[in-house]
């Protein structure tokens, strides 16, 4: 009886605190976008001890006139929407009107705003959800939102704050999001006094990345650009060969809006293909531009995920600007950086693709290579190979620096490209046996060679079974070497085996497996004339930069990462 009550606004927010502020970050995060929608040009973000003691967030936004001021800490105030039809092409950040309240129920909150053209401001205070003082102030133009002992209110909620450090990584990681996603606007942010972050208003893309994420990652990227009608996609993907083993280097950002998005992630990741090692993610910067109704942002609370109308075309488009991306830097089309930004594009081989299969012989095949020309000024004619060293890299001095080729990935990477072409123009090279090789396997190796053999015959495999586990060879592909065939089906088929749960579709494995057991092995001695030939093969053949497992194929030790470490320049 009576036991039933509404909840009062405070208790009300402060559950709602839960959702919308877990966290020192997510405080940061609304704040942060309530400027960036009040259209600030310049945001300042000081921390001190992690935001458990002191977030402040300054801007020099629209500001707020006194009505507006009070009512931004009630529940469900804002003045972003006012009717349903408004969330369905929703541009600004926020548009719940939650967060105010939320935050000044869990700790103390003071707001200073100033319109430009008011003559004065007001000075708001709410501490634990109750308003404790209002008064005329003078102040500057825009708001400062100051929010001191966060979650003083809720004790319980307190106790789940990990150390200051880990809560100020948190929170360099939200405005390193807010600031790659509005790069018009200006950032700092400072913690316990110290500058932390410094990103100008106005900057161009390159120089505000260097400015969030270090100029590493625009050495190692490429630039995406992409653009019809009704899609731009613009940013810029890790090279191939530079993948990292966690996701958290993926940016992703739908009209501006900071997002994760699996759909992208994936089209993304899919467009590398064999470029990318078994367990690695691209680093990526990527903005996404669409019509707002193109998209549903408001399925998630705190909207980091999105619904797209269309998600087939998105996974489509994006995965064809990524690849044209990639395309273009393995084609070694030269990307003009944009004047000043000093972003350096690397260029991977230097031969056209259609050159590729001109030379069917790999190093390996024993028969003098047909067609090469002794004055070819190919790419690698022109640097001058020093040597190889440690029976597994091949050094070479190039125009900016020590190239260093992994013998084996570079290998395997020509070889699984020829495979891949003479299987898909179904013109397999093939070499009768003088002695055909016999090949014993075991039940389970005898079912798997059963379910290859159809596929190794389209790559100029002849078999015979001479008896349930007993095959024959007749003939293989002429990029094999004949001598090493037998202990090259013994790794095949161990390979095939250890990898029969892989997610990956037979001929494909078949293909990669068959590169790796082929190629010249890591440890293994050669003449400097098979590492001129590997390497005139490699500069022609597409995808060069990585070997089909997606592992780096050569790595540049620039003259100027040289001169850096030997302390000739900074
Ligand atoms: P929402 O952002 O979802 O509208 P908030 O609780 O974050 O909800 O903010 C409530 C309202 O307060 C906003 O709609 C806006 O009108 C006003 N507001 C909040 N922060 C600022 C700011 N920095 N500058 C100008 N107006 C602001
Ligand atoms: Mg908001």
């Amino acid at each position: 009886m009576g036991s039933i009550k509404v909840l009062p606004d405070t208790l009300i927010s402060q559950i709602a605190a839960g959702e919308v502020v877990d966290r020192p970050a997510s405080v940061v995060k609304e704040l942060l976008e309530n400027s960036i929608d009040a259209g600030a040009t310049h945001c300042s973000v000081e921390i001190e001890q992690g935001g458990m003691k002191l977030i402040a967030v300054r801007d020099n936004g629209c500001g707020m006139d006194a009505l507006d001021a009070q009512m931004a800490f009630a529940r469900h105030a804002t003045s972003k929407i006012s009717q349903f039809d408004d969330l369905q092409k929703i541009e600004s950040y926020g548009f719940r009107g939650e967060a105010l309240a939320a935050i000044a129920s869990v700790a103390i909150v003071s707001m200073r705003t100033r319109m430009k053209d008011a003559d004065s401001g007001i000075e708001i205070v709410y501490k634990g959800g109750k308003l404790e003082s209002e008064n005329a102030a003078g102040c500057p133009a825009g708001t400062e939102i100051v929010v001191r002992n966060l979650f003083f209110a809720t004790p319980a909620r307190k106790k789940f704050l990990k150390s200051e450090t880990t809560e100020f990584s948190h929170i360099a990681a939200v405005v390193s999001h807010v600031a790659l996603a509005n790069q018009g606007v200006g950032f700092e942010l400072k913690h316990n006094g110290k500058a932390v972050l410094q990103a100008p208003a106005a900057q161009m893309p390159e120089a505000r990345i260097a400015a969030v994420l270090g100029k590493n990652f625009l050495e190692d990227a490429l630039k995406v650009f992409f653009k019809t009608p009704s899609i731009h996609i613009h940013g810029f993907t890790g090279r191939p060969g530079m993948a990292l083993s966690s996701k958290r280097h993926q940016y992703l950002f739908i009209n501006r809006r900071d997002v994760s998005d699996s759909l992208v992630s994936r089209a993304v990741c899919d467009a590398y293909g064999t470029r990318l090692p078994g367990r690695a993610y691209p680093a990526f910067v990527l903005n996404i531009d669409i019509d707002p109704a193109e998209v549903d942002i408001n399925v998630h609370p705190r909207k980091l995920m999105v619904k797209f109308l269309e998600p087939n075309r998105i996974y489509r488009d994006v995965s064809q600007a990524v690849l044209q991306a990639l395309s273009g830097f393995e084609s070694g089309v030269l990307q003009a950086p944009r004047a000043g930004s000093g972003v350096v594009y690397r260029q991977a081989g230097g031969q056209s693709v259609q050159d590729a299969l001109e030379f069917t012989e790999a190093i390996l095949g024993g028969r003098e290579p047909a067609g090469i020309d002794p004055r070819d000024n190919s790419e690698i004619a022109r640097n001058d190979i020093i040597g190889q060293i440690a029976d597994s890299y091949i050094l070479v001095f190039e125009e900016e620096g020590l190239a260093i080729i992994d013998q084996h990935a570079a290998h395997e990477r020509i070889l699984y490209e020829k495979f891949k072409r003479q299987a898909q123009e179904a013109a397999p090279v093939s070499q009768k046996l003088l002695a055909p090789v016999e090949i014993e396997c075991n039940a389970q190796e005898s079912v798997f060679l059963k379910d290859a053999i159809p596929h190794l015959e389209r790559l100029g495999f002849e078999f015979d079974q001479w008896s349930g586990n007993t095959f024959v060879v007749q003939a293989c592909p002429a990029l094999l070497k004949s001598e090493n065939l037998q202990k090259v089906f013994r790794e095949f088929l161990d390979e095939m085996i250890e990898g029969a749960n892989r997610n990956e579709i037979l001929p494909e494995r078949i293909l990669k497996t068959l590169a790796c057991k082929a190629a010249i092995k890591f440890g293994m001695r050669i003449s400097h004339e098979e590492q001129e030939q590997l390497l005139r093969e490699l500069s022609q053949t597409p995808n060069s930069a990585t070997c089909p497992h997606g592992r780096p194929v050569r790595v540049v030790v620039t003259f100027s990462e040289l001169e850096r470490r030997f302390y000739r320049r900074k």
